[in-house]
């Protein structure tokens, strides 16, 4: 007899699965009714962790330490807050970490960062950290803070190969990191492959793969301009003529995310970060799709907004 698609075996594989979502920092109160929406259509999935972005810029940078305090205090989640070394001297970078050790945060997204747009490449403050790893060794001198590092499986775009991206993923490692979280991709070979060629390089990590669901195109290749992620032509062509029809392209979207989801957790993937967007509809349609069904009560929406305009 079959029982492996019973509902119940379903839901208790589900239960080993861990997630966690990514959310940017609201710049304006209407989005940050949208966060706070995001935030109570996905709590109810029981996110190990949701993190909360860091821009480059100092009004973005306050906001996401309102966010994930208000987070802290206002919910039951467990936040974690990215942390850049851009622009900020060793002595700053020590009073935020202080700042989120008070306030009950213990979980940092350590990051080298990117410098503001239109600014070249990232030139390391004068007393500030010049790498992740840097960042992460800063980080453990400071407190026992749980710390995820970001990692490229298609090559960092500043990466002159595959050994300096686990060089570096190992001296993130050795400097005390206790997960990595891939930047997104679409082809899990790509994932499963740098997987294996971490392990053999004697990273002991686990490495979480970042999902980006995708919904609308025309951002996706904006943003993958930026980060370096390779857009596959099987996607464009998926999404061709779709650019004045969302709500086909979620469809589609979902689909593709979801597909690429199963596959990884066939090949016993058993952790996903979803980079949401602040949107939540996609992301918990794939996490159906993947069994993690709602199984906690919802937060309530804060009464009051954080943000101050
Ligand atoms: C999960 C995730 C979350 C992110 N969140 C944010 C965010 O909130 N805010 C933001 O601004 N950006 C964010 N980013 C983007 C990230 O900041 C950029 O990708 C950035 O360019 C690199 O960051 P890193 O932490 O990987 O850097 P690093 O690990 O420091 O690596 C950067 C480059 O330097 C090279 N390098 C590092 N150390 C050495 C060394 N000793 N010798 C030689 N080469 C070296 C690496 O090989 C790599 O090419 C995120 C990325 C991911 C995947």
């Amino acid at each position: 007899m079959r029982q492996d698609s019973s509902a119940g075996d379903g839901i208790r594989r589900a239960r080993r699965l861990q997630i966690s979502f990514e959310f940017f920092p609201p710049g304006t109160p209407k989005l940050e009714r949208s966060l706070w929406h995001a935030l109570e259509r996905l709590a109810p999935l029981g996110p190990d962790f949701v993190s909360v972005t860091y821009g480059a810029l100092g009004a973005t940078r306050t906001r996401t330490h309102e966010i994930v305090s208000a987070i802290r205090h206002r919910t039951a989640l467990n936040p974690a807050a990215h942390l850049t070394c851009v622009g900020a001297s060793r002595t700053e970078i020590e009073g935020i970490l202080r700042g989120y050790w008070d306030t009950g945060i213990r979980h940092i997204v350590a990051l080298r960062g990117d410098p503001p747009e239109g600014q070249g490449a990232f030139v390391p403050h004068p007393e500030g950290y010049r790498s992740a790893a840097e960042l992460v060794t800063g980080i453990r001198a400071c407190a026992d803070f749980e710390i995820s590092v970001a990692t490229h499986p298609e090559g960092h775009p500043e990466s002159p190969g595959l050994k300096a991206d686990l060089d570096n993923l190992k001296r993130k490692e050795e400097a005390g990191a206790t997960r990595a979280i891939t930047q997104y991709f679409f082809d899990p070979a790509v994932y499963l492959r740098f997987r294996d060629q971490a392990h053999q390089a004697g990273v002991h990590l686990s490495i979480t793969p970042g999902i980006l669901p995708v919904t609308d195109f025309a951002q996706l290749n904006r943003i993958s301009a930026r980060c370096g992620a390779r857009v596959p032509p099987w996607l464009a062509r998926l999404f061709e003529g779709l650019d004045n029809d969302p709500e086909t392209g979620k469809l589609v979207g979902a689909q593709v995310t979801a597909e690429l989801c199963q596959s990884l957790k066939r090949e016993g993937v058993d952790a996903f970060h979803f980079y949401t967007l602040n949107r939540p509809e996609l992301t918990r349609a794939i996490c159906r799709f993947l069994g993690v069904v709602e199984s906690i009560p919802s937060i309530r929406q804060p009464a009051a907004p954080t943000l101050r305009v």
